[in-house]
C-alpha cells in the first residue's frame, strides 16, 4: 500500500497589517459614491495591498513589527513592493475615515478655515486649487492636503506614494487626500474625474480633517 505523503505543515505567517471595516456601510456614501465601487475598492483593492504587504514584511525578517509609518518613512531603502502596498494601505486606512455619509461630516473648524484663508485666500480659492491637483495628477494617483513647516499645503502623489514617504518631492503630514485612481470613481463616472471630485466633497468628513489639523499643528 503506498504511503500517503505527509502533507507540509503550513508556515502560518504572523499577520501585521490589518483591514479594517469601514466606519460606514458600503451604500452609505451614495449617490457620491455608489456602493459597489466601495465594496470592490475597500475589499478587493485595499485588501490586496494589506494581503501583499503582509506577505512582503513577512519574507523580510528585519521587517518584524515595524509600524506602518516607520516604513513609509524609509521606502527608499525597502523593496519596491513595500512602498507600493504599504503605501496603498496606508492611503486608504486615511482616506475612508476622511469621508462620512452626506450631512455628518460636519463644517472646518474655525482653526481650519482661518489657515485655509491664510494661505490660499478663501475656501473656493482652496478646492479650485485642490481640485486641480487632483484632476492634473496624470494616471493614477492622489492629491493631499498636508501641514508642512505650519502652513497649509497642497501637493499630488503618483501611484500609492504619499507625503510621508522619503521619496516625496514634498513631505508633511496628510489632513486631506483623495484617491483619483480610475478603481476609485470608473464604476459611476467612467473618464469623468472632475464629476467625481465635485461629488466627492459632499462626503468630506471635515470632523477628521479637522482633527488630523489640530494634531499636526
Ligand atoms: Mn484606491
Amino acid at each position: 500500500m503506498a504511503q500517503t505523503p505527509t502533507a507540509p505543515t503550513p508556515t502560518l505567517a504572523p499577520v501585521a497589517f490589518n483591514l479594517l471595516a469601514l466606519p460606514y456601510a458600503y451604500e452609505a456614501l451614495e449617490p457620491a459614491i455608489d456602493a459597489e465601487t466601495m465594496r470592490i475598492h475597500h475589499g478587493r483593492h485595499h485588501k490586496a495591498y494589506v494581503d501583499n504587504l503582509n506577505a512582503a514584511v513577512a519574507a523580510d525578517p528585519a521587517l518584524a513589527g515595524v509600524s506602518i509609518g516607520d516604513l513609509m518613512g524609509r521606502v527608499s531603502t525597502l523593496p519596491v513592493v513595500i512602498r507600493n502596498n504599504g503605501g496603498g494601505h496606508w492611503n486608504h486606512s486615511l482616506f475612508w475615515t476622511l469621508m462620512a455619509p452626506v450631512g455628518q461630516g460636519g463644517e472646518p473648524s474655525a482653526e481650519l478655515s482661518a489657515a485655509i484663508t491664510r494661505d490660499f485666500g478663501s475656501m473656493d480659492a482652496f478646492k479650485t486649487a485642490f481640485n486641480r491637483a487632483a484632476t492634473t495628477r496624470f494616471g493614477s494617483g492622489w492629491a493631499w492636503l498636508i501641514v508642512r513647516d505650519g502652513r497649509l499645503q497642497i501637493t499630488s502623489t503618483a501611484n500609492q506614494d504619499n507625503p510621508l514617504m522619503d521619496v516625496a518631492e514634498v513631505r508633511g503630514a496628510p489632513i486631506l487626500a483623495v484617491d483619483v485612481w480610475e478603481h476609485a470613481y470608473y464604476l459611476r463616472y467612467q473618464n469623468k474625474r472632475a464629476d467625481y471630485l465635485n461629488a466627492w466633497w459632499t462626503v468630506v468628513n471635515w470632523n477628521m480633517v479637522n482633527r488630523l489639523f489640530a494634531e499636526a499643528q
